[in-house]
């Protein structure tokens, strides 16, 4: 396959990969289990360049080109979590890349430099109990006071949610003017009238902290909007690309590992006096997983590729063709992989449903790619209007 990598993403996949294998790996089971990491992750993350490795010099970041987060999406799941990897790419590449967009030096010191050195922790607050999906029908308000807004309302599902420093949060400052009167603010966690409610208990991702968000009068100086006031939907809709196509370079690369492990397994796993890899069917099953895998593979590629060229080389808006593929490669990914999971873990037989085997919590972990930065019947619902279906 085409590849678009030079020796220095070569240095940088090798760094990556061992900060994984031996920084992370060996204690995700206890992080597992406490349901969070700690946030060293995030300064050690830092220091290495991980998080900001294709953000510009100027704004805190190594230079790269947009290559450099595809690298680190596919490398961090060799730490076996994916809760791990999404709450580090929380903050790599969702809720920072719309401050890298649009702030105000200013912000671009406050926030996102200190979040690109690992140093504070971002999340990325959107999604409400009444609005998922449809993000046009969020109910936090934004209203002006003087030089401040005030914001009241409620967010969930919010990664690192429960230990964010900031959050990148979408409320309406125009309520009656729908997904043209939402706007950006970046919000400091330790403003009077923020708190943390619940820590979700979840299906998978345990190491990720998923919390509620609850903000009532909270006083946010107007230095803090970011971008024009109501134009914040049209960003999300430029800056979910790159978290879609990012969560898929991260989604694939754990099926990769999966298809890996699992037929290593079954030259070991005898059945009927053979290793159960030399049966014909799951010979053929594995090669239409590999097939499925290379083809998701390759739209992904070329998506990363239109990404970089319009958005981080030409640094203009994402064009509609691309968001058409990335939606498409939401999709493609979402499916590939549910499929490589399952199949990984019928091969397992009654060891794949045991948590002796990587395979349970890789199953688990892959159901969210579905769900999270728009569901599969959500982008086909735009698909189709994009098609003019
Ligand atoms: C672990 C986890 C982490 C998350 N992290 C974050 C985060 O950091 N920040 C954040 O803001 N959000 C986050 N989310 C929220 C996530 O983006 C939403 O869950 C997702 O967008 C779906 O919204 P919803 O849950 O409200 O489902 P709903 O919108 O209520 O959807 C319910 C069902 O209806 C279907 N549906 C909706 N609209 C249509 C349509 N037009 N056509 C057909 N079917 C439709 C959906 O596909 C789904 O099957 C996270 C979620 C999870 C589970």
């Amino acid at each position: 396959m085409w590849q678009p990598y030079t020796e220095e993403h070569d240095h940088f996949r090798a760094m990556v990969r061992a900060f994984a294998e031996k920084e992370l790996a060996p204690h995700v089971d206890e992080w597992e289990e406490a349901g969070c990491f700690p946030n060293e992750v995030f300064k050690r993350a830092g220091e290495l360049g991980i998080i900001g490795a294709h953000y510009s010099v100027e704004h805190g970041g190594s230079g790269g080109d947009y290559w450099y987060s595809v690298v680190k999406a596919e490398e961090l799941p060799r730490c076996r979590a994916a809760g791990v990897t999404m709450g580090l790419l929380v903050q790599s590449d969702i809720a920072t890349p719309v401050i890298d967009d649009l702030g105000t030096r200013e912000q671009i010191d406050e926030f996102l430099v200190p979040a690109l050195a690992g140093e504070r922790v971002a999340a990325l607050a959107i999604t409400e109990p009444g609005a998922g999906s449809d993000v046009a029908a969020i109910r936090t308000v934004a209203r002006r006071d003087g030089d401040d807004y005030v914001l009241s309302g409620q967010k969930t599902f919010i990664t690192n949610g429960s230990r964010a420093s900031f959050v990148t949060l979408l409320a309406k400052t125009s309520p009656e003017r729908g997904a043209h009167g939402c706007t950006f603010f970046l919000v400091p966690t330790d403003l009077r009238g923020f708190s943390v409610g619940r820590k979700l208990e979840k299906v998978g991702n345990w190491s990720s902290d998923t919390a509620e968000l609850f903000l009532e009068d909270v006083r946010v100086p107007k230095r803090y909007l970011l971008g024009e006031p109501d134009q914040g939907f049209m960003y999300l809709m430029q800056s979910f690309q790159s978290e879609r196509l990012i969560g898929g370079a991260s989604a694939l690369a754990g099926a990769h590992i999966a298809l890996g492990y699992s037929v290593d397994y079954g030259r070991e796993r005898v059945a009927f006096g053979k290793p159960i890899i030399k049966r014909e069917i799951w010979q053929h099953r594995f090669v239409d997983l590999y097939i499925k895998y290379e083809a998701a593979k390759a739209l992904l590629y070329q998506c990363a590729d239109r990404y970089n060229e319009e958005h981080h080389v030409k640094k203009g808006p994402v064009s509609f063709e691309t968001v058409k593929l990335v939606s498409m490669a939401k999709v493609l990914v979402g499916d590939v992989v549910s499929e490589v999971m399952d199949q990984c873990l019928q091969f397992h037989g009654g060891w794949g449903y045991t948590e002796d085997y990587p395979i349970a919590r890789a199953w688990r972990d892959a159901r969210l790619f579905r769900i999270g930065a728009g569901t599969s019947e959500t982008m086909k619902y735009y698909l189709a209007r994009l098609m003019g279906l």
